[in-house]
């Protein structure tokens, strides 16, 4: 195995150019490294010199918009995007010929519909734009009717028993709220996605309904207050993305992580995170480089990335945008893990996205900063500076308060995956028991309102909605616990319990719906209110009562918690397959029909979905631990203790006064290992040919979580105890030591 330190940048790096692009070539490391792509300095610099240039560069945004549309088409089109309207044909027409005309000077040859089926990844399928002139020539077109609607054969991506096979009709139409842009010479077109029957298949239909949905009721609240000049609410959202970096080499000779993106066997490094030295370290030159390429390809994207630094974990990493819109920041996301895995490539990198790609070593999350705004550029989750605005934010915050009470099942639910149960309540994230931190000040606050209580000592006066002036949270006193699930960091909800690799589409549709349901309540009580400020205050004390059981300020690590929020009655819904079940329950259907989010319909089609992902998910695991040990692990245990046994009988050749003790007893334990690797390896070959079919996915689900889990972690000790045990030279793969410090 190649063994590598990092080779500081110092030690005589020589400039190359190799297709265009700089890279270095550095004698201090060894011949198979020196040409690994590493952007010098000089290129980042060059480049980060003309950032403003660069930026939304490959986006059709509105700037180009507005150079390039008729004004009247241009006026059509904003009033689409900003208030959701539908747009006429001959519009469509226009933008289409202009959007071509863009890309084409921009090299693009084809266009695609750019959408998100129930996959973690985005689909696309590739038409070029040639349209031939019969005279042999070809000219470059695209209609209206091609911008506005596709048709891409959906038989292949889940539906959830939406889509008989026979029906592999699905259609794909233009969202124009979210920028098109040019990715690899395409013009990618953001899309919806939906089936013959017009069911969503996608992540984005729900997404833009939960946004119509909070908007329409955010909105009638806002007219209780006054607030007429608001026309628009829109929910923002900043995702916090982390990954790992590893050696490409290293990677390609991994299986498991070729195959499930994650280690399935491994024995701990002698250091893993402990000495708590990475945290906001110094970045490596490699990684540096890696990240301002990154920036780069975002930033011609219109992604605002903003913010990089170094994880927990060794070799983890995380950047964060600048919130956005949440339906373009899910779009974000989804490139920004897209590009994260390209750019990855080029750098002799791998970028592992999964939540737990290594076991005993921190696994990788998202944070999905939240809050709610207006078009008039009000943040209705910051406390104002009039009582006016306090009450107006006491209402949105009691709202989510409620929500996330009411709703616990739902938002662990929108963060439910494999990959995220090895790391829900392992002391590397929240636990899988929703609660809401609001810190001690605001907290206090709250308890003053319901009990009508004085709020400060200094200050002996009542605390009264719509009357007190509320203190700004400064972000540091609101921001100390990291341990909550779902924070509030002094003008917007930190919801931190997102698995890396997963859309943030989900946890945002629930968190948009279950807050347009409470709102909508209280728009209910309130629009029929004779005392508008009477019944303000009574709603939010009464709603602070009945729900306060969901806030929690201390440590949600502890074994305390887990107590105490039982007595609490909060669900602890520990896994994916027994989250779920809550899914289609006679309450969440009602939620999310209501707010027409989905149909009973297409609520169980996802039920069925996640469910059938779990089970695919944990049969590649299994399938992919048995060839690993059979094909890899057992021979090279079996070559290894054969040349033990050789050494054993040359020395009894040589002579018979030569101990062999040493290794006898190596090879007494390496057998002994081995006997329980076999044992463990049939016992898991037999479960998975056991898999009950042709039952109800949730049966098969139960399956895996109880029998199938179990035996691959039996299968797995006995194989990571032999890895340290087996010489180097002969065990198969790269260690964790090697691959999580090697870059
Ligand atoms: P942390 O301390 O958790 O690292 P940061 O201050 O770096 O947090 O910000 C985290 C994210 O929150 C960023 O992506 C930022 O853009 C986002 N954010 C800030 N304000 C809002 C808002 N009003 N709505 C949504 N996200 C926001
Ligand atoms: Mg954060």
């Amino acid at each position: 195995m190649m063994e590598r330190e990092p080779v500081p940048w110092k030690k005589g790096p020589r400039l190359c150019r190799d297709r265009g692009r700089f890279l270095v070539e550095n004698p201090s490391l060894s011949p198979k490294f020196q040409r690994l792509e590493v952007l010098v300095m000089r290129e980042i610099q060059q480049k980060t010199a003309s950032v403003p240039e660069l930026f939304g560069s490959m986006v059709f945004n509105d700037q180009v918009m507005k150079a390039r549309l008729p004004k009247e088409t241009y006026r059509a089109l904003k009033k689409t995007i900003e208030n959701g309207k539908s747009l006429d044909p001959s519009v469509a027409n226009v933008v289409a010929n202009a959007m071509k005309d863009w890309a084409v000077e921009k090299g693009a040859t084809h266009y695609t519909h750019w959408f998100q089926p129930m996959t973690d990844i985005t689909a696309e399928k590739h038409d070029s734009f040639i349209c031939p002139q019969g005279d042999g020539t070809v000219i470059m077109e695209f209609s209206g009717k091609e911008l506005v609607k596709g048709e891409p054969d959906a038989s292949s991506f889940p539906s959830g028993g939406l889509r008989a096979t026979f029906e592999a009709r699905g259609y794909t139409a233009w969202d124009p709220s979210s920028y098109a842009f040019i990715k690899e010479n395409t013009l990618c077109i953001p899309t919806v996605f939906y089936s013959y029957g017009g069911e969503a298949l996608d992540r984005k239909t729900p997404l833009l309904r939960s946004m119509e949905a909070i908007n329409k009721q955010a909105l009638r609240i806002l007219k209780l207050f006054g607030a007429d000049d608001v026309t628009r609410v829109n929910t923002t959202v900043g995702p916090e993305q982390e990954y790992f970096l590893i050696d490409r080499e290293l990677y390609d000779q991994r299986e498991d992580l070729i195959m499930c993106c994650r280690t399935l066997f491994g024995a701990k490094p002698p250091k893993g995170q402990e000495l708590e030295d990475h945290y906001f370290g110094a970045i490596k030159p490699r990684v540096a480089a890696y990240m301002a390429d990154l920036n780069q390809e975002l930033w011609k994207l219109g992604v605002l990335a903003k913010t990089e630094h170094n994880e927990v974990a060794p070799s983890q990493h995380e950047l964060a945008p600048i919130f956005s819109n949440t339906n373009v920041a899910t779009d974000h996301n989804q490139l920004t893990m897209e590009i994260m895995k390209k750019v990855a490539k080029r750098h002799g990198l791998a970028c592992l996205l999964h939540e737990k790609p290594f076991d005993g070593v921190n696994g990788s999350g998202k944070h999905n900063n939240w809050s709610i705004s207006t078009n008039t550029g009000v943040n209705l989750l910051e406390p104002g500076d009039s009582p006016a605005e306090n009450a107006q934010f006491l209402l949105f915050l009691t709202a989510v308060i409620k929500a996330v009470d009411e709703y616990q099942d739902l938002l662990r639910i929108s963060v439910a995956s494999p990959g995220n149960d090895h790391r829900l309540g392992a002391n590397e994230a929240p636990p899988a028991i929703i609660s809401m931190f609001l810190g001690d000040e605001l907290t206090e606050i709250l308890e003053a309102i319901e009990n009508s209580t004085d709020y400060s000592q200094k200050d002996k006066t009542e605390m009264k909605v719509g009357v007190h002036i509320l203190p700004r949270f400064p972000k540091d006193t609101t921001d100390r616990n990291r341990t909550s699930p779902f924070a509030f960091t002094g003008n917007k909800f930190e919801f931190r319990m997102l698995g890396s690799k997963s859309s943030i589409s989900g946890p945002n549709i629930v968190l948009n719906t279950i807050v347009a349901e409470e709102l909508s309540q209280f728009a209910d009580v309130l629009e029929k209110a004779g005392d508008f400020n009477a019944a303000l205050n009574d709603l939010i004390r009464t709603t602070i009562r009945e729900h306060k059981r969901i806030i929690f300020n201390g440590n949600n690590y502890s074994d305390e918690w887990v107590a105490e929020a039982e007595r609490r009655g909060l669900l602890n819904l520990k896994s994916t397959v027994d989250a779920l079940p809550y899914y289609i329950s006679e309450k969440n259907q009602a939620l999310f029909t209501k707010h027409k989010i989905y149909t009973a319909t297409e609520i169980h089609s996802r039920y069925e979905i996640l469910l059938e992902n779990y089970c695919k998910t944990i049969s590649i695991e299994a399938l992919t631990m048995l060839d690993m040990v059979n094909k890899d692990i057992f021979p090279a245990v079996c070559r290894y203790m054969d040349a033990l046994s050789a050494t054993v009988l040359h020395k009894a050749g040589v002579s018979s006064v030569i101990s062999s003790k040493a290794e006898e007893a190596r090879l007494k334990k390496l057998s002994a290992l081995c006997d329980q690797l076999y044992q463990a390896n049939e016992a898991l070959g037999e479960a998975m040919r056991k898999v009950p079919c042709g039952c109800d996915v949730k049966a098969q689900a139960d399956y895996y979580k109880d029998t199938v889990i179990d035996l691959m972690q039996r299968l797995r000790t006995p194989a990571d105890e032999l890895e340290t045990l087996t010489g180097k030279t002969y065990w198969p793969y790269p260690t964790y030591s090697q691959m999580l410090f090697s870059v």
